[in-house]
């Protein structure tokens, strides 16, 4: 079951949701486990992978803090790198480790690319947001 939450984000398009999947979700941790090894990100640490069919057809890891800007923000290099003469990217789903919300670019490119389901990992709007008390910001590979 993905639970459907009521999280302030800073913002969301009308008409679309974030789903919600469990720390174990095995494409939430290949999300993380990717993250660990690529993203340039000090601070924030984050990656997405795009599956379809049960498989990961594109993933990247952002280039830089998450503040600096769209251009490091790893939606559009993950999809640009799905192949798509081998992996038609319509329909597929995309999950993002370490962040709790999507900027309007990146869902411009959601939106273009067709992604159907978008995910992050349950509680990520307190472990991967820097306002909030319980945040692990900093120790989020601990
Ligand atoms: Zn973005």
């Amino acid at each position: 079951m993905n639970n459907v939450k009521r999280i302030d984000y800073p913002f969301l398009p009308n008409n679309k949701l974030i789903r919600y999947v469990p720390k174990d979700d095995p494409f939430i941790l290949i999300a993380k486990q990717f993250s660990k090894k690529y993203s340039k990100g000090k601070i924030t640490p984050y990656a997405v992978v795009i599956v379809k069919e049960g498989e990961v057809i594109g993933s990247a890891a952002n280039r830089g803090e998450y503040e600096d800007g769209f251009k490091n923000h790893p939606v559009p290099f993950a999809i640009r790198d799905v192949d798509l003469e081998e992996n038609p990217i319509e329909g597929a789903d995309l999950y993002l480790w370490g962040h709790w919300w999507f900027c309007q670019d990146c869902w411009d490119a959601m939106n273009e690319a067709r992604i159907k389901g978008v995910y992050l990992m349950e509680d990520s709007e307190i472990l991967f947001n820097k306002d909030h008390p319980d945040n692990i910001i900093g120790r989020q590979f601990e």
